[in-house]
C-alpha cells in the first residue's frame, strides 16, 4: 500500500490544531469541450492575467486562470452528492436544513465541513485543511480563447424568419477552446489517510468545471506527481514557468499542444523538488499509481459507503462536544 509511505506526512486522527503535515499535488487539467470560467453575469471576459512567459524567458504573455472557487467549488459539490446519498450530510444547527454549500449555514459537523472549511457567521469557523491556488494555462490566452456569435432562432427552429431575414446576433460569447492544458498545485493539510482519499477522489471524479452544461465545461484531471514534507510545493505559477522554459526548448509551443511532451515537460520540472526546503519525498511514478487505485477502490460503488462511514466517524467524538456545548448553552440560557 502506497499510501503507507505518505504516512509521516498524515495524522492519525482528526485533531483541531495544526502540525505542519503537508502533502502536496501537481494536477494537470486539460479541457475537454468548450468551457467558460467567467465571474458572475454574462459579458464578462474570460478571466486572464499577464506574468512572465518562464522563468528564463521574461517577456509577459497573458495566461487564463482558473480561479481557486472555479476548482474547489465543483469538487466539493462532488463529495457531498455521495455524502447526501449515504445520509451523511448533516441539519445544520442554525436553519433546520440539511447543510449547503455557500449559505450561512454550515452543518459543522459533515465530512466536507471538517475538511474544506467552513464560516459560520459569527460562532466559530474550521479552517480548510485542502488548499489551492489560482491554476495557470501552459499557452497564452490568446491562443486558447474562441469566439462565437449566439443568434435568435425564430419559431421555425432555424436563424432566419419566413422573408428570408437573417437574426439579430443576441451576444458573443467567449469560450476556452477544448485542449488547453492549465498546472495546479493542490496541497493537503494535516489530513488523515481517508481524509486524502475523499480530497482526491473528489479531484479525479469531478469532470464538469465553470458554466456547466450538458454541452460545455468537461474536463480531465490527472495527478503527475504527489510530494511529502513540511512546506508547501512551489506555486503554480512557478510550475507553469519552468515547463515553459522546457517545451519552448524542445518542442512547438502552438495550441493544441502534444500531452506527451507536456508531461514530460512537467516530470523533469517537479523531479528537482525534493531538493527544496521542507519537501522531503515524491512517490515514484509506480507508488503514485498505486495510490491512485487504491483512492478508485475506496470510491468504487461496493466499497463508498463502508469508506465514507468509517471517515464520517473520525469526527464523532467532535460532534458530541459540540452538541453537549450548545445542550449547556440552551440550558444556561433557561435558567436565565
Ligand atoms: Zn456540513
Amino acid at each position: 500500500m502506497s499510501i503507507e509511505k505518505l504516512k509521516p506526512f498524515l495524522a492519525t486522527s482528526y485533531e483541531n490544531f495544526p502540525k505542519g503535515r503537508t502533502i502536496g499535488a501537481v494536477i494537470l487539467r486539460t479541457t475537454q469541450s468548450e468551457t467558460i470560467f467567467r465571474t458572475e453575469g454574462t459579458g464578462e471576459p474570460m478571466c486572464s492575467e499577464y506574468v512572465h512567459a518562464g522563468i528564463k524567458h521574461t517577456q509577459s504573455i497573458p495566461r487564463l486562470v482558473m480561479t481557486k472557487r472555479k476548482q474547489v467549488a465543483p469538487e466539493r459539490r462532488r463529495g457531498r452528492e455521495f455524502l447526501r446519498s449515504h445520509e451523511l450530510l448533516y441539519t445544520a444547527p442554525k436553519s433546520d436544513a440539511p447543510c449547503a454549500l455557500n449559505t450561512n449555514a454550515p452543518c459543522e459537523m459533515c465530512i466536507d465541513c471538517f475538511l474544506y472549511g467552513f464560516a459560520a457567521g459569527g460562532e466559530g469557523a474550521q479552517k480548510s485543511r485542502v488548499w489551492t491556488e489560482d491554476a495557470f494555462s501552459v499557452l497564452p490566452a490568446t491562443e486558447l480563447i474562441g469566439d462565437r456569435t449566439i443568434n435568435a432562432v425564430f419559431e421555425t427552429g432555424t436563424m432566419r424568419d419566413e422573408k428570408g431575414n437573417a437574426s439579430t446576433a443576441l451576444n458573443t460569447s467567449e469560450y476556452i477552446k477544448p485542449g488547453v492544458h492549465f498546472l495546479d498545485i493542490v496541497t493537503f493539510r494535516d489530513v488523515t489517510a481517508d481524509e486524502l482519499r475523499y480530497a482526491i477522489g473528489n479531484i479525479l471524479l469531478t469532470t464538469r468545471y465553470g458554466a456547466v452544461s450538458s454541452r460545455v465545461g468537461r474536463m480531465e484531471n490527472q495527478i503527475l506527481g504527489l510530494f511529502g514534507g513540511i512546506a508547501e510545493l512551489p506555486s503554480s505559477l512557478e510550475l507553469v514557468q519552468g515547463v515553459y522554459d522546457k517545451l519552448d526548448a524542445a518542442a512547438s509551443l502552438e495550441h493544441p499542444l502534444e500531452p506527451e511532451p507536456l508531461i514530460t515537460a512537467v516530470q523533469s520540472v517537479i523531479a528537482t523538488w525534493t531538493n527544496k526546503r521542507g519537501i522531503s519525498m515524491q512517490l515514484s511514478v509506480s507508488e503514485l499509481e498505486a495510490l491512485i487505485s487504491d483512492v478508485d477502490q475506496h470510491w468504487a460503488l461496493n466499497e463508498q459507503e463502508t469508506f465514507l462511514k468509517r471517515l464520517d466517524q473520525i469526527y464523532a467524538p467532535l460532534r458530541k462536544v459540540k452538541s453537549e456545548g450548545k445542550k449547556k448553552e440552551k440550558a444556561e440560557k433557561q435558567e436565565k
